[in-house]
């Protein structure tokens, strides 16, 4: 297909555990979208870069046929989607770019309370409620045990009530929904989060360069999410061992203190989070002063 604009098209999911997240990681990038609850479309004010809100089933396949350059969207779907799409003897025509940290579950088999689990072999011969037909197949057949998947398009926790299957195989993040229907988790199929997926079609050198600006502002936002900017004074001969204790640091900054001597300034971006345990130890290590401030924006 012929890219007539230049503009970007992000798949989005509408209405879903997804949405809120999407949406604000793109507006920590700097994109300002004009919002409006029931549309289709939201229109990037100061970048080329509009929003499609739909169904996260969807994704995979606007982003495939190269209707939407890229897609925010569970591995769980990307995944059901690709093996989909093998079977009907065409390759995935996306890849997956990047990882978003958020959005984390699993897809597990999950057995009725009372039934007894030794392991896959007690799968031989039941039947599995799900609605990932493909990722069940796929690792039925890995695990070389014959089971029948039964398909469910919502509710599939209460298959085994109804009598329409054994085992449920669905997504599960605390278990808290399994445990309400009497149900818990005995294998883990796929370990998900949201990840943004790019069609395998090119997309030119413009818009090419707009995508790999927002996947590098992508990257800067998830990674001061746990950064701290540290500032403290310590002797100059403590040095060594502070900078052992400061989490994820790189080289920090070390600065004279006017008439304090063998004291030192240093400063130090943290790449994880600095808690109270880490201050008492530089504490200890002869620190004083400390200072821990939020990291807003990031550009390595
Ligand atoms: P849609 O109307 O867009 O089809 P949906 O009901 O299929 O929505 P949601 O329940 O909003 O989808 O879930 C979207 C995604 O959120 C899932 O595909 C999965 O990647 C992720 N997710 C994270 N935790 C969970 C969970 N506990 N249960 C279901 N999905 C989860
Ligand atoms: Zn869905």
């Amino acid at each position: 297909m012929q890219h007539s604009t230049q503009r970007i098209k992000i798949a989005v999911q509408k209405k879903g555990r997804l949405t809120e997240h999407s949406i604000d990681l793109l507006e920590r990038c700097g994109l300002k979208v004009t919002k409006s609850k029931d549309q289709l479309i939201c229109y990037g004010e100061n970048m080329p870069i509009d929003l499609l809100l739909v169904r996260d089933d969807d994704i995979p396949g606007l982003v495939s046929d190269d209707v939407c350059d890229l897609g925010i969207v569970g591995l769980n779907v990307v995944e059901e989607k690709r093996l989909q799409l093998e079977q009907d003897g065409s390759s995935g025509q996306f890849k997956q770019i990047f990882e978003l940290q958020f959005g984390h579950c699993r897809l597990s088999i999950a057995a009725p309370d009372g039934l007894e689990y030794r392991g896959p072999e007690s799968l031989e011969n039941t039947k599995i409620a799900t609605s990932y037909v493909g990722l069940l197949r796929n690792y039925l057949t890995n695990n070389n045990i014959h089971a029948e998947p039964v398909y469910f398009s919502g509710a599939v926790e209460i298959a085994p009530k109804l009598g329409r299957a054994d085992f449920i195989c669905d997504l599960v993040s605390s278990g808290g929904t399994l445990a309400a229907n009497g149900l818990r988790e005995v294998e883990v199929l796929l370990q998900s989060e949201a990840v943004v997926i790019q069609t395998l079609e090119p997309l030119g050198s413009e818009k090419q360069a707009l995508v790999d600006k927002i996947i590098q502002r992508l990257d800067g936002v998830l990674k001061v999410n746990d950064s701290k900017y540290i500032m403290l004074h310590a002797p100059r001969s403590a040095l060594a061992e502070i900078r052992a204790l400061l989490p994820g640091a790189e080289a920090p900054t070390v600065m004279p203190l006017e008439g304090a001597g063998d004291r030192v300034a240093i400063h130090a971006v943290c790449r994880e989070n600095v808690f109270w345990e880490t201050l008492e130890n530089l504490k200890a290590a002869g620190a004083s002063s400390l200072l821990v401030l939020p990291v807003e924006k990031m550009l390595a």
